[in-house]
């Protein structure tokens, strides 16, 4: 069985594939010959994910999912959520991003936070949502050189480390796109 994950990231593609079963083969939008960016003008995360899945449906009529994430931080009332890669400007720079953070939560006790990731599944007709949290804290500082976007400021709950301290496999256990990933596997294994 052949299915679409929205990514132009090879090694997203690559990441993914690697916690899939054998009888499914991911194919990402290059591989189908889509090399436009595509929209994501939804004002939720759930609404992007679903966004980028219908797009595919609708221009190539191939079975797909597509993921979204956000960062929601409690005390900025949900704050960055569905902006999170372009919080701090158009260039998607994540240290700049980083520093808006850290400087809009300077004066607040609450650092609490949680990343959320949607996957939509188009199916056969269907459509369904898997979703992906992973609770933690902001902390005050950046901590380890791992990951990616906001790891080294986040550090999820029950851990004395931030994700950018740990290597994929283990952050994989604990976060908001592994678990949604995990979902999206079992319900594709049925
Ligand atoms: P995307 O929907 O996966 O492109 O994620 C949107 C933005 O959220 C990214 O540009 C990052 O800033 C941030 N982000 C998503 N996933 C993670 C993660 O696992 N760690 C840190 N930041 C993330």
């Amino acid at each position: 069985m052949k299915l679409v994950f929205a990514t132009h990231n090879k090694n997203k593609l690559i990441e993914v594939q690697a916690l899939f079963p054998k009888n499914i083969t991911l194919l990402s939008l290059d591989d189908i010959g889509c090399f436009e960016e595509i929209p994501e003008t939804a004002d939720t995360i759930d609404g992007n994910a679903i966004l980028k899945a219908e797009y595919i449906r609708e221009h190539y009529n191939l079975d797909c999912f597509a993921d979204d994430t956000g960062l929601e931080v409690k005390s900025l009332n949900g704050e960055p959520g569905v902006f999170s890669a372009r919080y701090a400007g158009e260039d998607k720079d994540s240290d700049a991003n980083i520093d808006k953070l850290l400087a809009n939560l300077e004066n607040r006790e609450n650092r609490e936070a949680r990343f959320k990731t949607v996957i939509a599944l188009n199916m056969n007709d269907h459509e369904l949502l898997f979703t992906g949290i992973c609770e933690g804290t902001i902390l005050k500082e950046k901590k380890g050189d791992q990951g990616f976007g906001y790891d080294p400021v986040f550090q999820p709950n029950n851990s004395d480390k931030s994700f950018a301290e740990m290597d994929l496999s283990e952050k994989s256990k604990l976060s908001h796109r592994g678990k949604a990933l995990q979902y999206l596997i079992a319900y594709l294994a049925k």
